[in-house]
């Protein structure tokens, strides 16, 4: 049965495939359909795999003393018998047949269903057994990865939608790696880091659709809006050919798009505007270059943090740091200091915070970690002998603050120079404002540093008290409202008078319906998902400055926001 749900829009383009219902950790395994002659031979990959866990914890209980307390023992008989469970075993078998999926695949999807079974427990404890069904999974899924199956050559990978309850930002890096053709969340909010990763790799998506993960079930058919916020489950075919033909056409527009690669990006009246890339990792820096990004405007470090076991040492981050500036070829490279915390957390030290997006977040971590923070500093210091590096410290609203990072900028450099390590003594330094006490006391931030870079998605939430990754507050969520406009205007003009050089490096730099109400605040300098670039060029082609600061002003004073937005509309249709 064909029906419509409709969420938030956070990545535009349309997605058609088959879904793929997943929670988290699970995102690793590869997915596809076998061919038909494959299917016993996969049965029996997996049969021997669960046969070798087997010995595995055999071979486990025969290590433990006899005389080991029972504890020890215990999980070993668990683990044995929910190998032996035909919920696990049997129903994967099963699958393999039924649908033709992937022994890995097949095995994840009756771990969800079990997992989910155990959630309907009453007793705690019987409902906590459930890490036990995944920890044996994972025992399994460890053995059939290293004797992988027969994928075929065109797999449908690039065909899945992945469908889940909720993505964390580390989850949603691991779509870097695979071929996913759009997501879709029962949570999250537009500007969550998930919804921008996202955006950053150009796949659609659909946030807060709140019961899509118990509605749709695998392998359903699906269309993704990802410009109108809305999931078609099951459509039927005509439905289904006017969005093949809506999507085409979106791929002829994209195409002409790209003819702008090479255009310099300067208004009618002739003011060069810089339009710089936001970027994940040292691999995105290929994208960024491909959109013609004038450099790296935000260069979002923690995520090279995520996903793993243990911090990266100061030579891994330096060879990552390194691989970005010398790929840029002298253009700028803005490298962000660690901004963990909030939804971004590193694996094992997950705090329980009451509101974690005002608690130890970014720099307030950072500080309150000064090894760590040092480590990094040393790394992008010694990355800034190859290239054109700056950087930028997250979440700044204090003087003391500002004064301490400095501070230990300086002791990174004296470690250096101890070691005879080279780096660029001149390192520029500079702050986000993100945070409105930083918007509203910009003095320190433009006396103390070199350059600023508004932070639009923490501004927002944090002038509207909106948490942005909550799809509950959502629709409260806005970028137009005036006391936010207001503060980037400020925070814009302010840097222009100090002779400060100011960028925006949120959302509201990539979204061409803005580009002309922050040219017209006196803004020359944007930073976005390389994704968003060549549009926002187009914007940029179209207008003329000089018209625009007057109008721009006017809009700013009007508080209505009905007659703001319609001030928005005529600034566009200009
Ligand atoms: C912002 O807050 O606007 C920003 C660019 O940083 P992040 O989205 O990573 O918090
Ligand atoms: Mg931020």
């Amino acid at each position: 049965m064909s029906f419509t749900l409709h969420g938030l829009a956070v990545s535009n383009g349309i997605a058609i495939g088959h879904a793929h219902l997943v929670s988290h950790a699970v995102l690793e395994v590869e997915h596809y359909v076998l061919p038909g002659r494959y299917v016993d031979e996969e049965v029996a990959r997996f049969d021997q795999a669960v046969a070798a866990v087997r010995g595995e914890l055999d071979g486990l209980m025969a290590g433990v003393a006899a005389a080991a307390p029972s504890e020890l023992t215990a999980f070993i008989d668990v683990h044995q018998m929910l190998l032996a469970d035909p919920l696990l075993v049997e129903a994967t078998r099963a699958l393999i047949r039924s649908r033709r999926c992937n022994a890995e695949w097949a095995l994840v999807q009756q771990m969800e269903q079990a997992v989910g079974q155990f959630e309907q427990i009453e007793d705690e404890y019987l409902r906590e057994r459930k890490a036990d069904v995944v920890q044996v999974v994972e025992r399994v899924l460890k053995v059939l990865m290293g004797r992988p199956g027969h994928p075929p050559k065109h797999g449908r990978g690039e065909q899945l939608i992945v469908v889940a309850h909720d993505l964390s930002p580390a989850d949603t890096i691991q779509f870097k790696q695979l071929k996913i053709g759009g997501f879709v969340t029962d949570l999250g909010g537009a500007t969550s880091h998930t919804a921008i990763v996202a955006r950053s790799l150009a796949i659609p998506a659909v946030v807060g659709l709140h019961h899509a993960r118990d509605l749709i079930r695998e392998d359903d058919m699906l269309i993704v809006d990802g410009t109108r916020g809305v999931l078609i489950v099951d459509p039927d075919a005509r439905v289904l050919e006017e969005y093949r033909l809506r999507k085409s056409a979106l791929e002829l527009e994209r195409a002409k798009l790209r003819r702008l690669k090479k255009a310099r990006a300067a208004t009618l009246d002739g003011e060069q505007i810089a339009l710089a890339a936001n970027i994940e990792l040292p691999g995105d820096v290929a994208q960024a270059r491909a959109a013609g990004a004038a450099g790296v405007g935000l260069f979002r470090t923690e995520f090279l943090f995520l996903n793993r076991d243990g911090m990266p040492g100061e030579e891994e981050q330096y060879q990552a740091y390194r691989s970005v500036a010398e790929a840029m070829e002298g253009g700028p490279v803005v490298i962000r200091t660690l901004d963990i915390g909030a939804d971004k957390n590193l694996r094992g030290v997950e705090r329980l915070e009451a509101n974690p997006a005002l608690g130890q977040r970014a720099i307030r971590y950072c500080l309150a970690e000064p090894q760590l923070f040092l480590t990094q500093l040393r790394a992008i210091l010694r990355a800034s002998a190859h290239g054109r590096v700056k950087v930028l410290v997250p979440m700044l609203a204090h003087a003391h603050e500002i004064d301490q990072t400095l501070a230990l900028v300086g002791q990174a450099k004296e470690q250096l120079r101890a070691r005879g390590q080279a780096f660029d003594d001149g390192l520029e330094v500079g702050g986000m404002i993100e945070i409105p006490a930083a918007a509203l006391a910009l003095g320190v931030f433009l006396e103390k540093l070199d350059f600023l870079s508004i932070g639009t998605n923490d501004l927002i939430q944090y002038t509207l008290a909106i948490d942005r990754s909550d799809e509950a507050v959502a629709h409260l969520y806005d970028p137009l409202h005036p006391a936010v406009l207001r503060l980037i205007a400020h925070t814009i003009q302010a840097g222009r008078r100090a002779g400060l050089p100011v960028a925006v490096c949120g959302e509201m730099a990539g979204d061409p319906q803005l580009t002309r109400l922050l040219l017209g605040m006196g803004l020359t300098q944007f930073s976005m998902h390389p994704a968003q670039i060549l549009e926002v060029k187009q914007e940029v082609l179209r207008s003329n400055l000089a018209e625009l600061r007057r109008k721009v002003l006017r809009l700013l004073a009007v508080d209505d926001p009905v007659r703001l937005r319609q001030k928005l509309e005529r600034l566009n249709a200009i």
